[in-house]
């Protein structure tokens, strides 16, 4: 046992997230508990993570299902209560870890893994959260559902699967203004009526929040740099 702050500067982030966080939201007369900071420790390992555990933080995103694997399970032991969402892009093939070990999923964005999560939730009895992705800039290389094809993918999973959508994602293009895309991705959730955002990062959760986000996915701005 050491008690030595491994990390003093990711909890002093921390709190000053959250500050920033509850200004934002008090800004557009929304109340700062409606929004969820996800501090996402992705590249960060257990020693890095405990101090924000340690004050007292417990939602937090990881963008690989074997990297979490390899950090959760023992500090899941040693704090009670983790929220642990999966941030990154899923392969079908590994629904079953992701089922197992996440209690939200914000990359659904297409019929395959839609399946194959609606299999193992029915197979584990767990039913992790989900949201869809939606590719708001129509980004070639990046994932999550067209917004012209959320319509169509979202009666799919709700009908043909039988599966509860708890709310939406996006990453705007990094070379945009990501308001516009908030807004975009806002106005989607109330057409198709689900009630969670999950919008911006370290560079604009504030904007985010201004237009609507439940969850802020926050990362460098906590845990510094991923170099
Ligand atoms: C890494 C990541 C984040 C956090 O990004 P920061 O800029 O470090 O805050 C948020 N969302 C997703 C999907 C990510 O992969």
């Amino acid at each position: 046992m050491t008690t030595t702050v491994r990390n003093p500067t990711a909890a002093t982030n921390l709190a000053s997230i959250l500050q920033r966080m509850a200004v934002a939201a008090r800004d557009r007369g929304r109340k700062p508990t409606e929004i969820s900071l996800i501090a996402v420790s992705k590249t960060y390992n257990a020693d890095a993570i405990r101090p924000v555990l340690d004050a007292g933080h417990r939602v937090f995103g990881e963008n690989r299902v074997q990297e979490a694997q390899a950090k959760w399970p023992d500090l899941r032991t040693a704090y009670a209560g983790v929220d642990l969402h999966l941030i990154g892009q899923l392969q079908s093939n590994k629904a079953r870890e992701a089922v197992a070990l996440f209690d939200c999923i914000h990359a659904l964005d297409r019929p395959s893994l839609a399946t194959a999560l609606a299999g193992e939730i029915k197979r584990q009895g767990r039913r992790p959260k989900l949201f869809v992705q939606v590719n708001t800039g129509d980004e070639a290389q990046k994932g999550g559902v067209a917004p012209r094809a959320l319509v169509e993918f979202l009666t799919f999973c709700r009908i043909t699967l039988g599966l509860t959508i708890a709310g939406l994602m996006c990453i705007p293009p990094t070379e945009d203004m990501p308001a516009p895309h908030f807004a975009l991705l806002a106005k989607l959730a109330a057409d198709v009526n689900v009630p969670e955002l999950s919008m911006g990062m370290s560079a604009d959760f504030e904007c985010a929040i201004s237009l609507g986000a439940t969850h802020v996915r926050v990362g460098s701005a906590i845990f510094g740099g991923r170099g």
